[in-house]
């Protein structure tokens, strides 16, 4: 007996009343569907091109017979999210959003207004299993993975609010929301197709980043995938034994092993890698551990993105003091490693990931 009907529906990318989510078909997918459905297979490219614009329902599809979009009501769903909560930073460049999905588990992502272009950070799987120690996203661990589909839906859903707001379309994704990208590899490759496809989204490679805690075997598959998107990698420490001491996968990862990843990603896509690193007070944030740092990516054209800690209650781990960071930062700096340090946007909104979505729970 099924004793999880929804999520289990879900997994097979269907919602509560059976119907398949169009967003988790491919072009491929959908010519196949369509053509079962006693339909052309160009239609499926209509079909493909009204849903990246945006539609919120078949019956918009303008250029299809009222039969075709009937078939298409009964068989499919557009898999816009259910927004359930959302949050402005005080400077209107941020926007946080809680959203319910078809078996009730919460997702957070978060729109930020770049002069370049919006950029939209999404979630990839309900909860993490990688349990790094600072991270909100960790509390309670995977709850289960998230479908391509629901990857963009985040994508369309955010469009239209911001599209109220007078922003333009997301035209940058960063996979930084809940979640390990590489921990999730299928549904997340099927999600960077589908957003690329010339037919659908059309988003260029090199606008969007993945962040992975550093799987080193799936960063080197995702390096030989091809693909120009950016990759970041989550450091955090200059060594083993302070790299473990907070983020769990590197008891099966070498922080060598991280690095040596990095460099065949760069060699194979000629993309520079973005390592992260949270400042954390006493921790990971001394002097002796920047050269430390500068001596580990010497000669490796690489950037270092430092992130002063975002506290979150999970943890008695506290942010770097201002001093810190800027001592950290020349040192590197000075050893001829190109350091910017993140900025700081919706703060006031619980920015960090997992942050908001912990917050609501504990008040419902
Ligand atoms: N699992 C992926 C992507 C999700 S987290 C990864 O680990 O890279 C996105 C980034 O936010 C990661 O660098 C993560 O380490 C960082 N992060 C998580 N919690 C944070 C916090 N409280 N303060 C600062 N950065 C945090």
């Amino acid at each position: 007996m099924n004793d999880k009907p929804n999520e289990i529906m879900n997994i097979q990318g269907r919602n509560m009343k059976g119907k398949i989510n169009v967003l988790d078909r491919s072009l491929e997918e959908l010519k196949t569907d369509l053509v079962s459905l006693g339909e052309k297979q160009y239609r499926a490219e209509q079909v493909f091109q009204w849903l990246y614009k945006g539609v919120s329902s078949f019956s918009e599809m303008t250029n299809l017979s009222k039969a075709l979009i009937q078939k298409l009501q009964n068989h499919f769903s557009i898999g816009l999210l259910a927004q359930q909560q959302r949050l402005v930073s005080s400077d209107k460049h941020t926007i946080k959003y809680l959203y319910l999905l078809s078996d009730n588990n919460i997702i957070e992502c978060v729109v930020m207004k770049y002069l370049h272009g919006n950029t939209i950070c999404l979630s990839t799987q309900v909860g993490c299993a990688m349990g790094c120690s600072f991270c909100a996203s960790a509390t309670g661990g995977l709850v289960r993975q998230l479908t391509a589909g629901e990857m963009m839906g985040q994508v369309l859903t955010v469009n239209q609010d911001i599209e109220e707001m007078g922003w333009q379309p997301v035209h940058g994704v960063v996979l930084m929301g809940s979640g390990e990208p590489l921990d999730n590899y299928a549904n997340t490759m099927k999600f960077l197709h589908q957003i690329h496809h010339p037919k659908g989204y059309n988003m260029g490679w090199r606008n969007i980043t993945l962040s992975t805690c550093g799987l080193v075997p799936k960063m080197r598959l995702l390096a030989d995938e091809g693909l120009s998107i950016n990759l970041a990698v989550s450091l955090h420490a200059p060594n083993d034994r302070i790299r473990q001491s907070i983020m769990r996968i590197a008891h099966a990862y070498s922080i060598q092993e991280v690095v040596e990843a990095s460099k065949y990603y760069f060699e194979k896509t000629g993309r520079r890698v973005t390592f992260e690193y949270a400042l954390i007070h006493h921790v990971n944030d001394m002097p002796e551990h920047a050269a430390e740092l500068a001596d580990l990516l010497k000669g490796f054209p690489c950037h270092v993105n430092l992130i002063p800690l975002n506290e979150n209650k999970h943890s008695s781990q506290k942010r770097s003091h201002d001093e810190s960071i800027k001592l950290f930062a020349s040192i590197l700096k000075s050893a001829g490693i190109n350091t910017t340090r993140r900025r700081e946007m919706g703060l006031d909104i619980q920015g960090a990931c997992g942050q908001l979505k912990t917050a609501y729970l504990k008040q419902v």
